[in-house]
């Protein structure tokens, strides 16, 4: 037996996101089967379903930043009781036993984390070999990759934690970012501007830092105490050696020494954006003040739901366009050209 489903897939690289019917596994122990009510579009679902990573396997089910209710639970499940409101991010399972999984870092699994969608999955015995991601009515997902969210929160507008929220809090309070700090955001777009949110919420001084100058009296409006325009020369180079702390959203690869020199000695710029090759890197400048550059990818399990918690207490959540589901690849054409305040999120009782 099995859960008949009806969500939206890409079935190649260059096909619209369209209707599809597929099924889920029935739950097993420790399943918690979720009636899917809102799901975000992250940037990372449009290079997947256009395989621009080059490793997507269609048909293609995306969606990692899902919010919804519990239909039903598996007979070992404590966590969770029918009707409790809970979301699903970017991952399904992992190997558990590894020191990734161990501290509680999944995202690091050594074995190699399950994707919420196009992952192995690691027991078996499911309708289909990878996983579908949350563009559909309902999932099924082992209660340990289920999160709590805040009942406080509009359940649509909190649905983006799940992905650009962890994805932006973990490297804030892995480096330890807070009051007396100059931060600056690159990029705002669906990441960027809850790097802002919580950057600020952190009590750091925070730079916006865009190629759209548009974007200014927005991006203060979500808690930027500046705006730096990166195609401004003269801007950015007055800007130079000033910054604790640059967190770096920009979603293509691109030319990074301009961003480096704005950092002071010591400080570290943070890339999660760039998926892929970065255009230009220059040793110099890491060699000359003794700078670093990281990356960091979205977050586990227990600091995902403490930034649930900590969005729950602060009334932190993402300012998002809901969308139809039929709306879908327009949705996807206008995040492409920057052009969403800052997150688009299906209704999935569209569908
Ligand atoms: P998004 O909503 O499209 O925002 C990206 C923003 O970057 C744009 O709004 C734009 O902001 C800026 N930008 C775009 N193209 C640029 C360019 N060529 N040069 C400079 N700036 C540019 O995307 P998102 O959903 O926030 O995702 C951002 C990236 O993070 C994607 O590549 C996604 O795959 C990746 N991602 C990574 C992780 C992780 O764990 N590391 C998790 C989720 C997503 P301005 O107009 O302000 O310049
Ligand atoms: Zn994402
Ligand atoms: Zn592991």
């Amino acid at each position: 037996m099995s859960i008949k489903v009806i969500g939206y897939a890409a079935q190649s690289a260059t096909s619209p996101v369209a209707p599809f019917s597929f099924e889920r596994r029935d739950p097993r122990a420790t399943d918690v089967l979720i009636d899917i009510e809102h799901c975000g579009i992250c940037h990372s679902d449009i290079h997947s379903a256009r395989n621009e990573w080059g490793w997507t396997r269609y048909p293609f089910v995306p969606g990692h930043e899902i919010v919804g209710r519990v239909a039903a639970v598996g007979k070992l499940v404590g966590r969770y009781q029918v009707g409790d409101l809970v979301g699903v991010g970017c991952l399904v399972d992992s190997c558990r036993h590894c020191d990734s999984c161990l501290a509680g870092l999944e995202q690091y699994c050594d074995n190699g984390f399950t994707g919420t969608y196009g992952g192995e999955d690691r027991i078996g015995g499911t309708p289909h070999p990878y996983t579908f991601g949350g563009y559909a009515t309902r999932i099924t997902v082992d209660e340990r990759f289920v999160l709590r969210m805040p009942e406080n929160l509009d359940p649509a507008a909190a649905a983006p934690l799940l992905c650009a929220g962890i994805t932006t809090y973990s490297p804030l309070r892995h480096w330890n970012v807070g009051a007396g700090q100059k931060v600056g955001i690159i990029g705002l777009g669906g990441l960027g501007h809850m790097g802002v949110k919580f950057a600020h919420a952190m009590g750091a001084r925070v730079v916006m830092i865009t190629t759209s100058g548009a974007k200014g009296a927005d991006a203060r409006r979500l808690g930027a105490d500046e705006v730096l325009l990166s195609t401004d020369r003269e801007a950015m180079t007055a800007a130079q050696n000033s910054f604790d702390f640059l967190l770096n959203t920009i979603p293509v690869g691109h030319d990074v020494d301009p961003y480096m020199l704005l950092l002071k000695r010591d400080a570290s710029m943070v890339v999660v954006g760039a998926v892929e090759p970065l255009k230009q890197v220059n040793g110099l400048h890491f060699i000359f003040r003794r700078r670093h550059m990281a990356g960091s990818l979205i977050g586990g399990l227990p600091e995902t739901q403490e930034m649930l918690d900590f969005c729950g207490k602060h009334h932190i959540t993402c300012d998002i366009e809901k969308i139809r589901i039929d709306a879908v690849n327009q949705a996807y054409d206008r995040t492409v050209k920057g052009d969403v305040k800052y997150r688009f999120v299906i209704d999935m009782s569209s569908l």
